[in-house]
């Protein structure tokens, strides 16, 4: 099976289409590193962790992003859906951890304090799921990433209504457009101290993640981060 595939999609760097590679070396050292940001304010702030200033009851409590939304790692994320999406997921899954350790390891020490409460929670059916074949790349990332840290993985939100694609629209009407499309799932029950890693592909003007969280808070969360591929 997997010879056939090979033969049908051979593997391609989605950055520069080098062959026999998902994502080549130079692509990955063109991943930008941006300073990370308070998702209250968006101003700079240190492992992106909400400044104290900022925090509110139902607010995100930090933000990090893999790197910025440009070159490889937009292309990447665009072909995400067309290519043996696994393996890339995978790939993307692996440098995400990887950055995660290397550069502001924030989120990271907090999890390996206590990887009981914690738990991987993807943004539910994203926009462009609508336009494709009924794939979820982002629950695909939460899964593998689940994996990878040793945390459950929860499928927690539902949409609780059909809302616009968020790209068509500006700030404010995003922030409508999203306002209480989501809530907790029937089956799900969070624990009152859960800690919640927030998975989604991009960070644009945060109005979709915000939301969840708010979702998440009201229904017992203690803590939330949003993790995102790009900002
Ligand atoms: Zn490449
Ligand atoms: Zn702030």
């Amino acid at each position: 099976m997997n010879l056939i595939l090979d033969l049908l999609f051979p593997k391609k760097c989605v950055g520069c289409k080098k062959l026999d590679t998902f994502f080549c070396e130079d692509c990955i050292s063109n991943i930008l590193q941006k300073n990370l940001i308070c998702p209250e304010c968006e101003r700079l702030s240190l492992g992106g962790k909400t400044h104290s200033v900022c925090r509110k009851r139902s607010g995100l409590d930090g933000l990090w992003s893999l790197g910025w939304y440009q070159g490889p790692l937009k292309k990447s994320i665009k072909q995400f859906k067309y290519q043996r999406v696994s393996n890339i997921a995978e790939t993307l899954s692996d440098l995400l951890v990887d950055y995660w350790i290397k550069f502001q390891p924030l989120v990271f020490d907090l999890i390996e304090k206590n990887k009981k409460k914690w738990l991987v929670i993807p943004v539910p059916l994203h926009w462009w799921r609508e336009n494709n074949r009924g794939f979820n790349q982002v629950s695909l990332i939460g899964q593998i990433l689940s994996k990878k840290l040793g945390l459950d993985y929860c499928e927690a939100l539902k949409r609780t209504r059909y809302t616009k694609s968020q790209a068509a629209l500006k700030g404010q009407d995003r922030h409508q457009n999203i306002k209480n499309a989501f809530a907790l799932s029937p089956d799900c029950n969070l624990s009152p101290d859960a800690c919640i890693l927030l998975i989604d592909d991009v960070w644009t003007t945060g109005s979709t993640l915000r939301e969840c969280c708010e979702v998440l808070k009201k229904n017992g969360a203690k803590q939330v981060w949003a993790i995102t591929l790009a900002r």
